[in-house]
């Protein structure tokens, strides 16, 4: 047996008692007649004594040649230390060592195995092993499983099979490139990896598996934007003979059972939101709503002044900063500087101060007067004491950068705080999406999402108007799920994909499948996935999704620990039938 114990479970009771200890060295402490080890595993962290009185002579000897990360084992009685650690849960004793084997040596590891390491990210992903052995990452790594379980339990008490899909697919349209594979018994064909189960899971429901969950790895390949991978994991769902309604009860209740099991948060409220309120109180489809600074719309209290900049903008738009008057006027400006950065791309800022004697002042005091800028504190909600930060252009564009000063001054105010949890549903987002590059529409969550019925006939008239049976759920500021409604019926399947551009023989050849399916009695169905990195991450309180994955890949998508992607070898590529003629770039 190579341990009766683990390095996290010796406690005063267990005193007179041999023992079997293994792991690695986390550190050593040489006083010269007397040698302690602290031997780490995963449990935690047990202190080893060898000292000269006690133990054989040779074995001091070989306990000094101990390296940090050596694997040893060793066998010994487990006695009361004198002094006393407080600080970790094996800290009243200590294994008198009288057996001790190396079992493995290390090498000196690149950087500590600390929860505070001198490791850079780089090196770390390198190492991820290494890394993988320090408190914050495996910490991270249990606390995904124990989502993951809590998930699992959910879903199956409450009828949902879980039920495995292929990964050599064709391509599933969510809206990012797809991932290829080479064929070889296929010469010149291509597989693609799903971006999602989508299309599975829809014939699941045809299939009569009325819930479907599969907790599933996902292949987009997008430009990584902050915090995305290329791979990521999804929590897959779909039902049959559903309404919006069901589903949105359904992961409300999973929803509200991991913040309990796990956060041991009771959430009772789950708001819903139409789009088009998300966007006009918040600038974001997916707002924060842990805090107010609610937008307040300007134009009818602030146009028609002399101030040519409000008049000829298509909307003017405030939030009032809790507190924000005492900011100085240096503070001010290096606000409007970040607004102007082109990363926000303001033009520039107004603002008013709302003095605590209820007089106000505004960097526009030329052209409005205080019964003026009362109204504009009305409309933000702005009480004495806060600042008034105005924005003002092109509704879409004034929103968006509203959108990040708000979750930015947020930031900052300490109003983002990451144990408390608000999520909200928005719902009736919009079927379709004008892209300005190819100048077409897009779907904007995907093609097998169903119009609602009372917007069909939008569809030949003003197709950005039609609203879909389409949700998202919201946490803290993050799209944790979304999902829709599907169309279950060829002709409106076939329909849709002819406004979004797919002559009927293209989406023959794409979506047949899928299409035939729907003529032999596909029941009406919906469905949702959450993005279990991202939900993993906030529920553990953190930002980024990187370190709650074992073996991430860098932002350029690469895995620099296994050298991924690399070449293949030329008998490779000959026996896929390809060559290679790479274009310069
Ligand atoms: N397949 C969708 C996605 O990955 C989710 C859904 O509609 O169920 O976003």
């Amino acid at each position: 047996m190579y341990r009766t114990h683990s390095n996290g479970e010796l406690r005063l009771k267990h005193v007179g008692e041999e023992v079997t200890l293994a792991g690695w060295v986390q550190k050593t402490r040489d006083k010269g007649f007397m040698i302690w080890v602290d031997l780490r595993d995963r449990y935690g962290i047990t202190q080893l004594i060898f000292d000269e009185e006690r133990t054989p002579k040779e074995m001091v000897e070989r306990a000094k040649t101990l390296g940090r990360e050596f694997v040893i084992q060793i066998k010994g009685e487990v006695i009361e230390r004198v002094s006393k650690n407080k600080n970790i849960p094996t800290g009243e004793v200590e294994i008198l060592v009288k057996e001790l084997t190396i079992l493995n040596k290390s090498v000196i590891p690149p950087f500590t195995i600390e929860d505070e390491t001198d490791g850079g990210d780089e090196l770390r992903m390198k190492y991820r092993y290494l890394d993988i052995r320090r408190n914050p990452v495996k910490n991270n790594l249990i606390f995904r499983h124990k989502v993951a379980m809590e998930t699992r339990k959910y879903l199956s008490d409450s009828g949902f099979i879980e039920v495995e899909t292929p990964y050599l697919i064709k391509s599933t349209p969510e809206g990012a490139r797809d991932f290829v594979v080479p064929s070889r018994m296929n010469e010149g064909q291509f597989y693609a990896l799903p971006q999602s189960p989508q299309t599975f899971k829809q014939l699941l429901m045809v299939g009569g598996i009325d819930k479907y969950f599969q907790i599933v790895k996902c292949f987009r390949d997008e430009d990584l934007r902050a915090d995305r991978q290329p791979e990521f994991t999804q929590i897959d769902c779909e039902m049959a003979f559903v309404e919006q309604e069901d589903i949105l009860n359904t992961f409300e209740g999973l929803t509200r059972h991991l913040l309990k099991e796990i956060n041991g948060v009771e959430v009772t409220k789950f708001p819903r939101m139409s789009y088009d309120e998300a966007i006009k109180k918040y600038g974001n489809d997916k707002p924060d709503i842990r805090f107010g600074m609610e937008f307040g719309e300007l134009n009818e209290v602030a146009q028609h002044k002399d101030f040519g900049v409000f008049n000829n903008a298509e909307l003017v738009v405030g939030i009032a900063v809790p507190g924000g008057n005492a900011y100085t006027r240096k503070e001010i400006d290096k606000l409007i500087e970040w607004v102007k950065r082109p990363q926000v791309g303001a033009l520039g800022m107004v603002y008013a101060r709302c003095n605590d004697d209820g007089t106000y002042k505004s960097s526009v005091d030329k052209f409005y007067t205080q019964d003026d800028l009362a109204k504009w504190a009305q409309v933000t909600g702005a009480k004495s004491g806060d600042l008034i930060c105005v924005l003002s252009g092109n509704a879409d564009k004034v929103r968006t950068q509203l959108s990040a000063l708000r979750m930015e001054l947020a930031e900052r105010l300490g109003l983002r705080k990451s144990n408390e949890f608000a999520p909200l549903w928005v719902v009736d987002f919009p079927l379709l999406e004008w892209d300005e590059e190819t100048e077409r529409y897009h779907a904007m969550h995907h093609p097998f999402t169903s119009p609602k019925p009372e917007d069909m006939t939008l569809l030949d008239t003003d197709p950005g108007k039609v609203r879909a049976n389409a949700y998202d759920l919201v946490l803290n500021g993050n799209e944790i799920g979304g999902g829709s409604i599907r169309i279950h019926d060829k002709a409106t399947q076939a329909l849709m994909l002819g406004h979004l551009g797919f002559t009927p023989e293209q989406a023959k050849e794409q979506f047949g499948f899928l299409m035939n399916a729907f003529e032999y009695g596909a029941p009406p169905h919906g469905g949702i996935a959450f993005g279990l990195d991202r939900l993993v991450a906030i529920l553990g309180g953190q930002e980024t999704i990187r370190d709650f994955i074992a073996f991430p890949k860098n932002n350029s998508g690469r895995d620099i620990m296994i050298d991924a992607p690399s070449k293949i070898d030329d008998q490779q590529l000959d026996e896929l039938n390809l060559k290679l003629d790479l274009k310069k770039t």
